[in-house]
């Protein structure tokens, strides 16, 4: 009695695909296989769904390793956000790719700027250090000097 009706929930499962795809080539129980590979229990069935390319396959290797974004802000405010692998080790700082400050994970109160900031220009040194009213006067002195050498 069992046994004829475990023999019977075999033939449905093979049968039930078979007329589902409606395939051209002849429909033989062997081609569902290959399509519907985890509803049959052959092992040359299952290999073959996970060499081609086929939608359950896809959905098999299309999981991302796991990870979770952190937010970094910079003394300018700016907000960085960087993905890290789950298992990676968060640093306390992170390199503002638009100002290059440091930037920590707290944004009330991000990492002060270092006293040698790393990517000032020339220009802005001398900025620094002279004001735009001594720059006229140093332009004008220049421009005297030139004049009285032309003049000569
Ligand atoms: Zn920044």
């Amino acid at each position: 009695m069992q046994g004829a009706g475990t023999r019977d929930g075999a033939k449905v499962l093979f049968a039930a695909p078979v007329q589902a795809l409606d395939c051209p080539s002849g429909g033989s129980p062997q081609i569902v296989g290959d399509a519907q590979g985890a509803l049959v229990a052959g092992g040359n069935a299952i290999r073959g769904t996970r060499v081609g390319a086929g939608p359950m396959g896809e959905a098999e290797r299309g999981e991302a390793a796991p990870r979770r974004r952190v937010l970094f802000w910079c003394a300018q405010g700016h907000e960085t956000h960087v993905a890290f692998a789950s298992d990676a080790e968060v640093p306390d700082l992170w390199d503002c790719p638009r100002c290059g400050l440091p930037a920590g994970q707290d944004q009330s109160a991000p990492p002060p700027a270092p006293r040698t900031e790393p990517y000032k220009t020339h220009l802005a040194y001398v900025r620094e250090r002279r004001s735009d009213a001594d720059g006229d006067a140093l332009l004008e002195e220049a421009l005297a000097k030139l004049r009285a050498r032309r003049g000569a």
